[in-house]
């Protein structure tokens, strides 16, 4: 069947434009897994544009791609080389080809709202003892925790540090506790549009309907697509290293502690190359008393992705072997750092089972920037 992708991409709202490409082959050159697999996204948009539009089917290698962006981000001409990989996934999708573990994470959100699938009814069971006010009691802040602080033990670690941090600011903060409901932004980027749209009209709906005019999210990828994806009305939307930064340097968040730790810091795709936040989060540990800055060599726009997005949290890929969270601890390392600090729960995790599965543990703590914070008050 000869599909026009061109027109499948406008059809599903991605930003996809393959007729300006000029094959200089940046997307490739920047893909972070185009070394170690199969996956070479100049190929699939040249394959479009001569109109042999690739078919899916058996393409095992559209599951490696992290939906990093640093393709969209080196492309000279705004091709947005990824949304290809977005656009063949929602056929594969359709069709029901779909990596088992990716299935179950969408069958999760679909059923329970989170992608691991566990009770809807538990999902505020982190905040027990912890007096965090209910967005419905009226709030001038919404505090949207997201899937994985709320459910996983370790990131659950990083929500309750966020609570005390947002207390200490003196934030008058709320969640939506049971009713919060996965953003959707990995759901969108492993091509499940449907599911998407569903959550879109339903979190809009839901929001909107709470009339607080400031959201903040403990993820980038939560941060991502309320921000840029859901068309959100009279809602403020920030990431916390954004609503941080500018409490410390106006002296409402103050530290009476300190952290006696040498720290580098590693920029989540979604925050940094998607976004361009890339001072907040550096600004933040630098006021950290006690703490020695040190940057690894690739940062910022060159980041090097730690491979949890785009589905990846679920999917191990096609290679298991050659990580780039692996090579990312070790770039850590090699600073002297103490701390690999992070400000994503799918990095933490990313990087945290890097530490361990490369004999790291001794030398190299993952820790979340709230973390440090915290420890900081
Ligand atoms: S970087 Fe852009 S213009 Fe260059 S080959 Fe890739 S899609 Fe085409
Ligand atoms: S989004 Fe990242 S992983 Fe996917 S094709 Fe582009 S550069 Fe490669």
């Amino acid at each position: 069947m000869q599909v026009d992708i061109q027109e499948l991409a406008k059809g599903l709202g991605l930003g996809l434009d393959i007729l300006g490409c000029i094959q200089c082959g940046k997307c490739t050159g920047g893909c972070p897994v185009s070394l170690t697999t199969a996956l070479n996204v100049r190929l699939l948009v040249y394959e479009a544009l001569v109109d042999e539009m690739p078919d899916p089917k058996g393409m095992e290698e559209l599951w490696d791609c992290t939906s990093c962006f640093t393709c969209v981000e080196r492309c000279p001409k705004d091709v947005r080389p990824a949304e290809i990989i977005l656009s063949l996934r929602s056929q594969l999708v359709e069709s029901g080809r779909i990596p088992a573990p990716i299935g179950d994470a969408l069958m999760g959100i679909f059923r329970q709202g989170n992608p691991l699938g566990l009770a809807r009814e538990d999902r505020a069971a982190w905040t027990e003892g912890l007096d965090i006010k209910s967005a419905r009691d009226g709030c001038e802040l919404l505090w949207f925790v997201g899937c994985i602080p709320s459910y996983d033990v370790r990131a659950q670690a990083v929500a309750q540090a966020a609570a005390r941090v947002f207390k200490a600011a003196g934030l008058d903060f709320g969640i939506l506790g049971t009713e919060e409901t996965c953003c959707g932004n990995e759901v969108r980027r492993v091509g499940e549009m449907g599911l998407f749209e569903m959550l879109v009209e339903e979190g809009k709906a839901l929001l909107e309907g709470l009339g607080i005019p400031r959201m903040v999210t403990t993820s980038p990828h939560c941060y991502n697509t309320f921000k840029n994806e859901y068309g959100l009305e009279g809602i403020e939307v920030m990431h916390y290293t954004q609503l941080l930064a500018p409490l410390i340097e106006e002296g409402k968040l103050t530290f009476s502690g300190r952290v006696e730790k040498t720290v580098t810091y590693h920029d989540p795709c979604f925050l940094g190359k998607q976004n361009k936040i890339f001072d907040q989060p550096r600004a933040i540990l630098q006021a950290i008393p006690g703490v020695k800055f040190v940057e690894m060599d690739r940062i910022r726009e060159r980041s090097l992705c730690c491979e949890g997005g785009g589905g990846r949290m679920w999917f191990e890929g096609t290679n298991t072997e050659e990580r780039l969270a692996f090579l990312r601890v070790h770039e850590a390392a090699d600073t002297g750092a103490d701390v690999l600090a992070v400000a994503c729960p799918f990095c933490m995790a990313m990087l945290e089972d890097a530490v361990k599965v490369q004999g790291l543990e001794e030398q190299l703590k993952v820790m979340d920037i709230l973390e440090l914070v915290a420890e900081a008050l």
